[in-house]
């Protein structure tokens, strides 16, 4: 692409790093560069930094865009969250969201989360707990085999965990399907349990002294926080620490110059601009990558066009609390695909954080499409309202409609890590290999947790500062 008579350099003298991309992976790549001393421009189009992170007041309630919390599973978070500032924005979720429910057999059952919970739980038959017992027994996947994470959980837990804990789980998460999601992707670390261990029960009790060395938390039983002012706390802040960030600018072509710095041609507002670094971070979606990274990296680009998107819509719904029967007293429920739900899953908003809902209000907030179910997610609104309004009648005793819904649409809402996806991964590094100065940093590679995002970014941000300091003559990619 040219950038045509109008374009000009605009940039600081000497930019050190474009980041592309002003979601949390960009603004955190951002923010490590900026506070390690390096000049650093964001570009994003959209009208505020933060990506999928949007927190939306509205009539005295507070609904998420994207995520609605984040886990805190490894040290860097926390040291992340001091560094902006904001650690005294920071809030746990409240006690009564460490309850869980899954939906059986039309009613929302609590998840066990004790030995004798889980003997006592109507969620799985004996026969299913029994062959839980079995699990230390049942043989390792011999190393170098990538499977499915549902051949792995039945072959594993046996089917009925597949259907009650894991398929929720994995929608929950991923939006995803488990019949095509890799494990070693996807749950790098149940993979990692089986290969080491031979067992994920035997895995989970050894793994977890491990990880008391490493500082580091499981996933399921790290907490979930939150934000006084919700989740765009954090991509505002760190926005605020991040160098220059342009918004409305749309990153069009990337180029590498002949002394090995790259350009980039931009739109703003109709204009075609052109920015040049002595290094860019893509951390834009697969897709824009792949479109970005052509035809400097054309193996990438392959592998990046093939990673798929599904679409998932966002609803919130705020009801008056004497018109939903439940308690809704805990995080919320996922609706196994086995169950038939219009919904993925819903989460009791206003239970897990104050200041959600006005007095005497409460917001739930319901997740529709995904892998399931995408003709759903892009329904009109009515139709998705109507259908979620439904299984808040059915599932929690809802007796009014909503006093309002709000809709966010995400057509392309989070990568899946299907099989193939380590693969796809190691042509992504080839190419930073190739490219010195260019790397790709966002959910499609490293974790699509906020957590795992932010820890992407702490490794890109530490290994291309070592590389911008290096003497041009020892710097490898
Ligand atoms: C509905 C939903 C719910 C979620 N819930 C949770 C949760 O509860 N907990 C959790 O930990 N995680 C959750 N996640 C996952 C997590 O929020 C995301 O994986 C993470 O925020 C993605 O950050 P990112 O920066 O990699 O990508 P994005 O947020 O997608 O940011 C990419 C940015 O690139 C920009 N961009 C695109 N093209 C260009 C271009 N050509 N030039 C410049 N910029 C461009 C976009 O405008 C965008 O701002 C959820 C995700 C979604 C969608």
């Amino acid at each position: 692409m040219n950038a045509g008579p109008n374009a000009m350099d605009t940039s600081p003298a000497a930019l050190d790093v474009l980041v592309i991309g002003a979601g949390v992976s960009g603004l955190a790549t951002a923010f490590g560069l900026a506070r390690r001393g390096f000049q650093v421009e964001v570009l994003d189009p959209g009208p505020k930094p933060g990506g999928v992170i949007g927190s939306v007041k509205r009539d005295g309630a507070m609904y998420e865009t994207g995520p609605n919390s984040a886990l805190d599973t490894t040290p860097l978070i926390g040291e992340l969250i001091e560094a902006a500032g904001i650690a005294a924005e920071r809030v746990p979720a409240s006690a009564v969201s460490n309850t869980r429910f899954v939906v059986k057999n039309g009613k929302p059952v609590p998840l066990p989360m004790s030995p004798g919970a889980f003997l006592a739980t109507p969620l799985f038959s004996g026969l299913a707990k029994a062959r839980l017992a079995l699990e230390p027994l049942v043989s390792r996947q011999p190393a170098g085999v990538e499977e499915t994470i549902a051949h792995f959980v039945r072959r594993r837990l046996g089917r009925e965990f597949l259907d009650y804990a894991i398929e929720p789980f994995v929608a929950g998460i991923y939006a995803g399907d488990p019949e095509r999601l890799s494990v070693p992707a996807a749950f790098p670390k149940l993979h990692a349990l089986e290969q080491r261990y031979g067992s994920l029960i035997l895995g989970a009790i050894l793994g977890a002294r491990e990880r008391r060395k490493r500082a580091e938390t499981a996933k399921n039983t790290a907490k979930s926080f939150s934000f006084r002012g919700g989740m765009q706390t954090l991509t505002d802040a760190l926005a605020r620490g991040a160098g220059r960030v342009t918004l409305g600018a749309k990153a069009i072509s990337l180029t590498r110059l002949p002394d090995g710095s790259y350009s980039v041609v931009y739109d703003k507002d109709g204009e075609t601009l052109v920015r040049q670094a002595r290094a860019v971070v893509l951390a834009v979606p697969a897709g824009e990558a792949a479109r970005l990274a052509y035809p400097l990296a054309p193996d990438a680009t392959r592998a990046l066009q093939e990673i798929e998107y599904p679409c998932v819509t966002v609803v919130a719904s705020v009801y008056r609390r004497e018109d939903v029967d439940h308690a809704l007293g805990g995080f919320g429920f996922l609706a196994p695909r086995v169950e038939g739900r219009a919904v993925l899953g819903t989460l009791f908003s206003s239970s897990m954080f104050d200041g959600r809902a006005a007095e005497g209000q409460v917001l739930l907030t319901n997740f529709v499409g995904g892998r399931r179910n995408p003709e759903l997610a892009s329904a009109d609104d009515e139709t998705i309202v109507t259908k979620v309004a439904a299984e808040h009648r059915a599932l929690l005793g809802a007796r009014a409609p909503a006093l309002w819904n709000a809709l966010t649409r995400w057509p392309r809402a989070i990568p899946q890590y299907e099989l193939g996806h380590l693969g796809r991964m190691a042509k992504v590094a080839q190419a930073e290999k190739a490219l010195p100065g260019l790397r790709f940093c966002a959910n499609y590679r490293g974790g699509v947790s906020v957590g795992d995002c932010i820890a992407s970014a702490h490794a890109t941000a530490e290994s291309l500062g070592a590389w911008l300091r290096a003497p041009v003559t020892a710097r490898v990619s």
